[in-house]
Formats: C-alpha cells, structure tokens, sequence
C-alpha cells in the first residue's frame, strides 16, 4: 500500500472571517459541497484520521471555515517545505442555520473564492444519488469560468450498485461537458472506494499553477 500523503494533516484553526485564515502563501486545496453530502467523511477518508473533521451530527463547526496544515508534503526547490492546507468550507444548505448566516458565508466563500492566492482548486463533494444542485452548479461554473481546477468526488457510492455508480459518473460527464478545468470520480468514504484517485487529486491540486500563472 502506498503511503498517505495527506495522513499528517493537523487542525490549525477555525474561522469566522477569512481575515482569520492562516497566511495567504504556499498552496491550499478547499472542500466544498452541500450539507450532509459526506465532505467531513471525505476528509477524514482522505487523510485516514476518523476524527479529524467532525461529521455532521455537530454542525456548528461545519458553519466555519477549517484549516488543515499539511506539514512537508510541498517541498521547494531548496527542499525547504512550503506550507500547504486543506480548508474546509462551511457546508451550504443546512437547513436550520439562521439567514443572516447563510448570507454572511454566501459573501465569505464568494472573496474566498475570488481574493485567496494560495487557492490551487476545489473539491467538489456531491452525493452521487442526487444530481447537481444550485450551489454544485455555481461552484462548477465559478471554476470553468476562471480556470480553478476543480475535482468532484461522487460519494456515498456505497448506496448504489457498481453499474449504477458508473452510469452517475458518465452522466455527471455529459452533464458537464469537456471541460479540462473540472475532473471527477466516484467515491465512498465507509468502504474506500476512490479514496487512493482523490488523494492522488488532492496533491495534483496543491501542485498545479498558481492562480496568477494562470489569470
Ligand atoms: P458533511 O455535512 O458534508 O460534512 O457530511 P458528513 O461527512 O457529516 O456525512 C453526512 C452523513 O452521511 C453522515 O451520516 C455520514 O455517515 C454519511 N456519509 C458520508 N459519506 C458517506 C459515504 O461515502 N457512504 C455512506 N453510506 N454514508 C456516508
């Protein structure tokens, strides 16, 4: 089994404000999806820490931004680590979170998106038994339309047959479109299936372009 580059991820911080986030520098990839598609699952998944986000049975934190450090997992060409994070992005949709909330992460995750340097791209976590949603859709287009990778991980894979899963991922295709900025996989965080392809995406992500290399 190859070794997991994102185990040693670490919480550093949660954040009301993106003002409040670590130094913008090195490089970062953000999780996005609705409430309760499996992002905090994914995460844990991915980093192979079962307690590292909290699922969603404690939604509070997911009303904030989490940072992950990633210690040395980019290294400069004078092998001094640069520093690299995970951010968890508050999940949209919940239903019980109050407006002027919604509205307040509705504008943070939007200058998020737009104004953090060290964005490298997103993954998308969408459950792979519903189709896209309003807000899978304004993030898929926001990264099409400025050249942000972004990776989908269809999760919750577990809860369809194999077939089934495959013909969610080739309609996700279609849906779409060739699109080089947007991949996608299938994914379920109790059985691991994908989990080795999306950390695979996560450290392509961290490792591509700066933002201003590509604008
Ligand atoms: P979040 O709100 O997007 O962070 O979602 P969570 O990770 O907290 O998951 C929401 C619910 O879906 C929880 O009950 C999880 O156990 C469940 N869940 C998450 N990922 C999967 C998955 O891949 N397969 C299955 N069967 N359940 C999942």
């Amino acid at each position: 089994m190859p070794t997991n580059p994102l185990q040693g991820a670490q919480f550093v911080l949660a954040a009301h404000r993106i003002q409040q986030l670590p130094a913008d520098e090195g490089a970062e990839v953000a999780f996005a999806g609705r409430s309760n598609a499996g992002k905090s699952s994914a995460l844990n998944a991915l980093t192979g820490q079962k307690g590292l986000a909290r699922t969603s049975k404690t939604p509070g934190r997911t009303q904030q931004m989490v940072a992950f450090s990633l210690p040395s997992v980019l290294r400069g060409e004078t092998s001094q680590a640069a520093a690299a994070r995970l951010i968890d992005l508050p999940g949209y949709g919940y239903a019980k979170v109050p407006e002027a909330l919604r509205e307040h992460w509705r504008h943070e995750i939007d200058r998020y998106l737009h104004e953090r340097r060290s964005l490298r791209g997103v993954v998308l976590i969408v459950d792979i038994r519903h189709p896209l949603k309003e807000f899978d859709r304004m993030m898929l287009d926001f990264c099409v339309g400025t050249l942000l990778p972004c990776h989908v991980l269809l999760t919750k894979a577990d809860k369809l047959s194999r077939n089934q899963a495959a013909q969610a991922l080739t309609a996700l295709r279609k849906d779409i479109g060739a699109n080089a900025a947007v991949t996608m996989q299938v994914f379920s965080a109790p059985d691991g299936t994908g989990v080795e392809e999306a950390r695979s995406a996560v450290m392509s992500l961290l490792a591509s372009d700066t933002r201003a290399a590509r604008v």
